[in-house]
């Protein structure tokens, strides 16, 4: 999957600058001034959904069939959301303001 690049100069921005833009709502590029709204992608918003839903049947499933006291559900979902944790960068979208 290719990260994203500036709308206005097509400069590229590496895997751990857009890591920093994640909570940010505005991107100004260092190289040509210009400003750009951060987006989430059509495909990033997707794959979030459908990790809830998955998260959330291993949940239920792991409450209603398996014995108390095994961590492995918990386990299971703290990996689901720690991989879309460092996944995200490669969802952002840049677009001209
Ligand atoms: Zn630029």
């Amino acid at each position: 999957m290719k990260l994203t690049h500036c709308p206005h100069c097509k400069k590229n921005l590496t895997y751990f600058e857009l890591y920093f833009l994640r909570k940010e709502d505005e991107y100004c590029c260092p190289v040509c001034k210009e400003s750009s709204l951060i987006k989430i992608s059509k495909y990033g918003k997707t794959l979030a959904s459908v990790m809830l839903i998955g998260a959330l049947s291993i949940v239920t499933f792991s409450l209603l069939l398996i014995r108390r006291g095994t961590f492995w559900p918990i386990i299971f979902v703290f990996v689901i959301f720690a991989a879309f944790y460092f996944l995200v960068p490669l969802f952002i979208e840049l677009e001209i303001i």
